[in-house]
């Protein structure tokens, strides 16, 4: 019950509502332009939705890496979550803005604010057009530094919006939302079709496929998971796993069929130390000598991953790399456990800061462990795709990829086409000698909007 509790009150919401004589619409009858204001939304409410209707969003659950928040921007509409009380404050018929941009919610703006966001809405509309005249182009800094620019992705429905705005391929598929969506546990077969799929489709791009991250806000009736009294420490991800390896081993199955049609990666999430890894790996190559065996062709030099978002993966992540071929930074998860902020509770967003001095630091050690052994980093947490971090980590030098809400994809190209690398590596060091959160936002913004000046105004144009 305990894993059902977000549907619970979701039910418990709308009952309150239709009590209190507010209409209760479906979310598949939307059929004229709304703003949507719920809430949340479950994984089964952003199938159904008519996006071409849903002009905006806001919920009063979730952060911003919130499964909610997470879902929210890859709808690619403008939206803002975790405002508590919104649902008694605004009926339906009202008028409402909605400022993704600086994460606002308008209800019966006056005359004035309406035209001043009604011009900015036209000046975002010519930017975001200008963005896309770069999409064929790679990301390449002035001193010829290529860094490859992916999308994360919790469907396969999203494959050709990606494509739009210039991904290279896919640098996480989050797996979860396949189990999520369905009452049941997928089959070997269902998960195979669906992973081919996703491969044939990004080919010749790489695409990185994620082992279940089930645990803290994600449960799964059938893996029996959550009578947790702290699920966000508890058996999530990796260790969800290798306690269910009949469940791991049917993804990994899946996974290493799908390798055959194009070029797959595999990456375990939630990873705490190597022995995690040692133990997946085995497992890993147990399914693969069955497949042998049984003639199954699959890619046998396929690589493996981990990601990097816990502080003890972090500090012990030159132990992980030799595990491993490739390390991704979940800096959503990584800044959760590292300030011991919840991710998802709005009543401490505040302190969710990803600036903060111990946040750079664990990433300049990560990255100098991976540049000693030569092996790939890759960030695919919210901060890839913030144009506010990207000169900061080009600064860390050996960055492989940054993957991110496809959206944000020619946003950061634009501010690595007008960087230098020498440059980053003199603004990153400037960065870490910073000694307070507050000192460090201000350094990145007045720095940014010096350096690019047209991508940091209040209003873009
Ligand atoms: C992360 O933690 O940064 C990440 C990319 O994974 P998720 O948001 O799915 O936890
Ligand atoms: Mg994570």
């Amino acid at each position: 019950m305990k894993g059902k509790k977000d549907d619970l009150e979701l039910i418990v919401h709308g009952v309150i509502r239709n009590l209190l004589g507010y209409s209760q619409n479906a979310l598949a009858d939307i059929q004229k332009p709304v703003i949507l204001i719920t809430h949340t939304l479950s994984p089964s409410d952003i199938i159904i939705i008519p996006r071409q209707n849903v002009l905006g969003l806001a919920t009063e659950v979730g952060g911003k890496t919130s499964h909610v928040g997470i879902f929210a921007s890859a709808l690619g509409i403008p939206s803002v979550v975790g405002i508590k009380g919104l649902t008694a404050k605004i009926n339906t018929g009202d008028q409402v803005i909605v400022d993704g941009t600086n994460g606002h919610i308008i209800t019966n703006p006056s005359k004035e604010s309406l035209k001043h966001y009604k011009v900015k809405q036209v000046e975002h509309k010519k930017y975001e057009e200008k963005l896309l005249v770069n999409i064929e182009k790679p990301a390449i800094t002035s001193d010829n530094f290529r860094v490859k620019l992916l999308a994360n992705i919790e469907s396969t429905h999203e494959i050709k919006v990606l494509k739009k705005y210039g991904a290279e391929g896919i640098g996480l598929y989050r797996t979860e939302f396949l189990y999520l969506s369905s009452q049941n546990s997928p089959s070997e077969n269902d998960l195979y079709s669906n992973f081919k799929h996703a491969v044939q489709e990004i080919a010749p791009h790489s695409i990185v496929i994620r082992t279940l991250d089930i645990g803290m806000d994600k449960h799964l009736a059938f893996l029996g998971s959550s009578d947790e009294e702290n699920p966000a420490l508890g058996l999530r991800g990796i260790r969800m796993s290798l306690a269910n390896p009949d469940h791991f081993i049917n993804q990994i199955r899946a996974i290493l069929r799908a390798s055959l049609y194009g070029n797959v990666k595999i990456m375990y999430p939630m990873i705490s130390d190597a022995q995690e890894i040692i133990q997946a790996n085995s497992l890993l190559e147990d399914v693969k000598e069955e497949m042998k065996s049984k003639k199954i062709p699959f890619n046998e030099n396929i690589q493996i991953g981990a990601m990097i978002e816990t502080p003890s993966a972090a500090l012990c992540s030159d132990q992980i790399l030799k595990e491993v071929d490739f390390i991704s930074i979940g800096t959503n998860d990584l800044i959760q456990y590292l300030l011991a902020v919840d991710r998802m509770n709005e009543q401490v967003a505040h302190l969710y800061q990803p600036y903060n001095p111990a946040i750079l630091r664990t990433l300049r050690s990560i990255f100098d462990n991976a540049q000693a052994v030569g092996k790939k980093v890759s960030v695919c947490g919210e901060i890839g795709g913030d144009t506010l971090a990207t000169l900061f980590l080009l600064g860390l030098g050996n960055i492989d990829s940054l993957s991110m809400d496809p959206h944000s994809i020619p946003h950061v190209k634009k501010i690595i086409n007008q960087s230098s690398i020498k440059d980053a590596k003199q603004f990153t060091k400037q960065l870490l000698k910073l000694n307070s959160t507050d000192e460090i936002n201000c350094f990145l913004i007045d720095e940014m909007r010096k350096r690019y000046p047209l991508d940091f105004q209040e209003n873009p144009i």
